[in-house]
């Protein structure tokens, strides 16, 4: 995990932390009932960070030359494997390792996912 990933990831909580307790303090006796788009809009700004940490992991699987040995579930035919987004062929280094568990990153339409051990393609 990168350093600027964990710092997106810290911001988001901070706002959704903030958001949540904005959004509390409206049901309080002397709460004002804006506090609560006040909190709607500080959870969706963290997850907005949540989102673009993601999407960072996404660009750094591809800039970063880490080698990873990947055990792949042995029914994935590689010949075979497709986008379940666009369709459009994966290739071994668009799978990355996240967790231990093998995750598709699609070079077309930027779609993440896990691959499940048996894939309908
Ligand atoms: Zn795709």
């Amino acid at each position: 995990m990168s350093a600027g990933k964990i710092i997106l990831y810290i911001i988001a909580a901070i706002f959704i932390v903030f958001g949540v307790l904005f959004i509390l303090s409206a049901f309080s006796p002397q709460g004002q009932p804006g506090n609560i788009i006040t909190g709607i809009i500080l959870v969706i700004i963290g997850f907005v960070f949540i989102f673009l940490a993601a999407r960072r992991k996404a660009g750094a699987a591809a800039g970063d030359n880490v080698t990873l040995k990947i055990d792949l579930p042995a029914n994935v035919n590689m010949d075979t494997l497709k986008c379940k987004s666009c369709g459009g062929v994966l290739k071994p280094e668009n799978i990355s390792l996240v967790n231990g568990a093998p995750v598709v990153t699609c070079p077309y339409c930027g779609t993440t996912y896990q691959l499940t051990e048996e894939p309908k393609w």
